[in-house]
């Protein structure tokens, strides 16, 4: 079965103001180069919680187990029900520990007990592996965050991690123990690492769920389960001692009376997320001047944990856990308890860990050197500051997550703020040119349009002018087609073209060949075809004759005609006067010809003449 990641960034809900960025102690957060959104590297990620917590949007959920817990009641089988003593920190609106165990029976559970018997006993273990010192100093086991982070950041110290289950485990197995094996375990409790570290144990110390005090209060909400309703329940023994302080980080120290005094002591019990970074940091380098054990909780304690309801005040919490642990101390049957502890001392508590090394390799120094002048920081290059605003203690580590792949350069505020600003430079520039551009655009759409108009003027004016002429003008197209033809033509063309006209006016798009004979409209195909001009040539039409000149006005596009009526009397005047005046040129070329030959003639007769005289007269002087 493949189990969803421990917990999930939901783009749609995720504002990118990388607050889990920020907070993620093992940057397991990596933000997407295209999209700039976070998303979660499970593999990476030790399930501590502190995105869950600081997400403000709630963008980011952690792995249900509220269907899982009602599937296994409504199966039928025996479920118990293990309870983490912090439950008395989180119901603080429950007037008697009591009343939640009855409101937890009422879901179903067959049996209702708690972690504290198992904090006892494991309390115990370490009470023994502690005193009987070999020379190796341990890392308790009880946080599954901190395991987590050994396993993965710190392998080498895989070693010193306390083999001991945690509590939650402890407890199965006693239930187990005494309950039967068959039956399930649901525990419940502040810690959401605890889901994943479920499904790593097997065998009788088996977790078939866990719910967070969260879940468990949304399904008393959703069964209308109200304390007022219900009477006193007590736990199913084996019943807990002092491990009901567990949830106060030094508690289950106390429970064993493990000494903490500063002198005498040899164990040093830390909580928090930066107390733990610290922690395991010095353990790895300085253990041999350190020499001491370590306790450590990811957590403000346990109480304070991400599967708590938000917005907890620590010290109430820590105020009613010392509160519950005393009321249950008043009520306890020490020879009770203890015959439980010799029951089930014998029970197998041991536990070993898998390094899970998830280091990144550190990138070459060209490489950060690079990413701090991509983002114009290379002035801190040496220095460790920053103004962490980008999730990173300083501008290098920035730097170096940005060239692991694992942040993004607009993560950074000032550079993201000075890239802004050119945006914004760019942008301005730009809209000036566009602003000119529109300008020239609109001036060259009116100079068009005002040609345009001119143009259709021009034309208005030239068919105007030709619908005057007396000789017939028609233009056609490649195909013939008529585009423009004057009264005049289609008077010469007779009444046939008239009718025609009528229909449709101008003969516009009236097709040539259907108004001439062939003869006459050959010329305008010819001409089409040539692109060569026919000038003035008679064409018999009907029983008259016309003039007609065609000439190409585009080529191989358009052609024009010109038709004159010879019969017509301005017509007929000026083609006799045309004609006449042709001939008189004629004539006049031909009278100068012979002129010129007469001339020549004359020069030659006189040249022979001048020279038989001067042959004379030098005959005469001899
Ligand atoms: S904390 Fe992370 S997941 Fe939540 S809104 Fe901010 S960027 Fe998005
Ligand atoms: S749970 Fe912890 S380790 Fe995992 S992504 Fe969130 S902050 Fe990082």
């Amino acid at each position: 079965m493949t189990v969803s990641p421990l917990l999930e960034i939901h783009q749609d809900a995720c504002i990118k103001c990388y607050s889990c960025v920020r907070i993620c102690p093992v940057k397991a957060i990596r933000v997407d180069v295209n999209t700039e959104y976070p998303s979660i590297i499970p593999e990476r990620c030790i399930g501590c919680g502190s995105c869950f917590m600081a997400c403000s949007p709630a963008a980011i959920t952690y792995r249900s187990s509220i269907n899982e817990v009602k599937e296994l009641i409504a199966s039928g089988e025996k479920v118990a029900a293990v309870c983490d003593p912090a439950i008395s920190g989180e119901f603080h609106d429950i007037t008697d520990y009591r009343k939640f165990v009855q409101m937890i029976r009422n879901l179903g559970f067959a049996y209702v007990t708690e972690v504290s018997f198992g904090v006892d006993l494991v309390a115990k273990e370490y009470k023994e592996l502690l005193e009987d010192f070999k020379g190796k100093y341990h890392i308790m086991a009880n946080c599954p965050a901190v395991v987590s982070f050994i396993e993965k950041y710190y392998p080498e110290l895989v070693s010193n991690i306390a083999p001991i289950v945690s509590p939650m485990v402890a407890t199965a197995k006693v239930v187990r123990q005494r309950y039967g094996q068959e039956i399930k375990v649901v525990a419940i409790g502040p810690c959401i690492a605890a889901k994943d570290e479920a499904l790593r144990i097997t065998g009788d110390g088996r977790i078939d769920a866990v719910l967070t005090f969260t879940e468990l209060r949304r399904l008393f909400n959703e069964f209308n389960i109200r304390e007022t309703q219900l009477e006193f329940s007590e736990f199913d023994p084996p019943l807990g001692n002092k491990g009901s302080l567990y949830p106060i980080s030094d508690g289950i120290l106390q429970a064993v009376d493990i000494s903490e005094n500063l002198l005498s002591g040899n164990i040093i019990t830390t909580e928090g997320r930066n107390n733990m970074l610290c922690a395991v940091k010095e353990f790895d380098s300085r253990i041999d001047l350190i020499r001491r054990h370590f306790n450590i909780f990811y957590d403000d304690g346990c109480l304070m944990g991400p599967g708590t309801s938000q917005g907890g005040e620590k010290f109430l919490r820590h105020t009613l856990v010392t509160d519950y642990a005393n009321k249950r101390l008043n009520t306890l049957d020490p020879e009770a308890w203890k015959r439980d502890i010799d029951e089930f001392k014998g029970l197998d508590f041991s536990r070993d860990y898998v390094p899970d090394d998830q280091r990144l390799p550190l990138p070459s120094e060209e490489k950060i050197e690079e990413v701090l002048e991509m983002i114009h920081r290379q002035d801190q290059r040496d220095n460790d500051i920053g103004c962490e605003s980008c999730g990173y203690p300083n501008c290098r580590e920035f730097a170096i997550a940005i060239a692991q792949g694992l942040a993004t350069t607009d993560m950074c505020h000032i550079f993201s703020g000075r890239n802004r600003q050119e945006y914004i430079k760019t942008l301005r520039t730009t809209n000036e040119k566009l602003a000119k551009t529109q300008e020239a655009l609109r001036i060259s759409e009116e100079k068009a349009k005002q040609e345009k108009d001119s143009q259709l003027e021009i034309s208005a004016l030239v068919s105007a002018m030709l619908q005057q002429l007396v000789s017939g003008v028609v233009i056609v197209d490649e195909n013939l087609r008529i585009l423009h033809a004057n009264k005049a033509f289609i008077r010469i063309l007779g009444e046939e073209a008239a009718m025609v006209d009528e229909v449709i006016p101008g003969l516009e798009g009236a097709d040539l060949k259907s108004l001439l004979p062939i003869h006459f409209y050959k010329i305008f195909s010819f001409v089409l075809s040539s692109d060569e001009s026919v000038e003035r040539k008679d064409v018999q039409y009907g029983n008259g004759v016309l003039n007609v000149s065609v000439f190409s006005l585009r080529s191989k596009k358009f052609v024009g005609g010109i038709i004159r009526d010879m019969y017509m009397p301005e017509v007929y005047k000026e083609q006799i006067i045309t004609r006449m005046k042709e001939v008189i040129d004629q004539n006049f070329d031909m009278v100068q010809k012979i002129a010129f030959l007469l001339g020549e003639g004359a020069a030659k007769t006189e040249q022979m003449l001048n020279a038989i005289i001067e042959s004379h007269q030098s005959q005469n002087k001899k």
